[in-house]
């Protein structure tokens, strides 16, 4: 299938629609597995959704995830080494954590998925990310470790390890044209993790435009905001009514949130069925679904240092508007004089 430039801009599929389609999950990055177990959660849509047909225009779809496969050992892997050799097309090849530098050392490896059949040795996680990349229909980044290193690539780490940009290359696409597509998170929220793999499941069947993608490779309905936008919160955080100590239901800025400047949507979406949302139960934001995580957000515990200015800006006019509303809402919560039996 190919994707071409229409006259808006955008990018569209001209050719024949994909009907059935693998979706090859690799979880032997340097990770957790932290985000297949998250997106076992996700219900809009789940994953028994996308894989039982609930979805009449999408292709068939055959999921293969190693924590969630029936099969193990070789009779797993072989479905890998047919997308390798070409036996099996089309797929989109999802990339669960971080990917490490195996030339940065003598011997050994970091990580690795299955044997060479042929000298028994282990194959690493980049050399099949390097032969199943461009064989793919879209390369799919799950979680804040495939998309930019996440935890393992924090500074001094010894694996030299970084997100699926960094070791493709940020241009890079797939033969139909797409760019590598990062669901960041950590974990990734389960609904945005199946939206996107829904998404580009209509973009297979011809029926969804090229993904919208911001400069970080995110999927821009996904990511434009901030959590702040979103969070519960947001009205203690206009009146500076800033929590000393966790427990409060105020703001959480001075005790180190980062929603102001995060693009992330669980403050709205919650976590799992809508419920939670960190800031919005009482956890702070440490910005762990941006590029520049978790480095740049350290120490976690401590208040962001722009949140210095910002808060105190906010401080200025926040409790007098705050003082001011009281008043207010002492007056709405009278009831007008002329109900009663004794008015005049
Ligand atoms: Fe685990 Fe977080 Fe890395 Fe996912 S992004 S593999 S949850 S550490
Ligand atoms: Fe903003 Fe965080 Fe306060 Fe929520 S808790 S209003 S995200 S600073
Ligand atoms: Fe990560 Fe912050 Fe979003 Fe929570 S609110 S998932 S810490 S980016």
């Amino acid at each position: 299938m190919k994707l071409v430039a229409s006259q808006d801009g955008s990018t569209q599929s001209n050719s024949v629609p994909i009907s059935e389609i693998d979706i090859l999950w690799i979880t032997a990055g340097l990770g957790c597995d932290g985000d297949t177990i998250a997106v076992t959660a996700a219900t809009q849509p789940s994953i028994e959704d996308l894989v039982l047909g609930a979805f009449p225009w999408i292709p068939k779809v055959n999921f293969h995830n190693p924590f969630l496969a029936y099969e193990n050992g070789d009779e797993f892997v072989r479905y890998f080494r047919d997308a390798a050799e070409g036996r099996l097309s089309p797929f989109i090849l999802v990339i669960e954590g971080s990917i490490p530098n195996e030339k940065n050392k003598k011997e050994g490896y970091w990580a690795t998925f299955g044997t060479d059949k042929e000298t028994g040795q282990p194959i690493t996680t980049c050399d099949w990310i390097e032969q199943l990349a461009p064989k793919a229909w879209a390369v799919v980044a799950a979680g804040t470790c495939a998309t930019y290193g996440g935890i393992h690539a924090m500074e001094g780490n010894p694996t030299g390890c970084m997100g699926l940009a960094d070791f493709l290359g940020w241009e890079w696409k797939s033969g139909a044209g797409i760019p590598i597509v990062c669901v960041p998170g950590c974990p990734v929220q389960p609904d945005n993790f199946t939206e996107v793999l829904l998404y580009l499941l209509n973009m297979a069947a011809g029926r969804a435009p090229m993904i919208p993608l911001d400069d970080a490779l995110r999927p821009t309905w996904l990511f434009g905001c901030t959590v702040h936008e979103g969070c519960d919160r947001g009205g203690y955080y206009e009146q500076a009514q800033f929590a000393e100590e966790y427990g409060s239901p105020t703001c959480i800025v001075k005790l180190g949130c980062w929603g102001p400047v995060v693009q992330c949507n669980v403050g709205k979406r919650g976590w799992m069925g809508g419920i939670g949302g960190c800031p919005n139960v009482g956890g702070i934001c440490i910005g762990c679904t941006m590029p520049g995580f978790p480095d740049k957000f350290m120490p976690f515990m401590n208040q962001p240092p722009g949140s210095l200015l910002s808060s105190s800006a906010v401080m200025t006019y926040g409790r007098a508007i705050h003082a001011l509303r009281r008043f207010t809402q002492a007056s709405l919560n009278k009831e007008p004089h002329w109900r009663s039996r004794t008015k005049d």
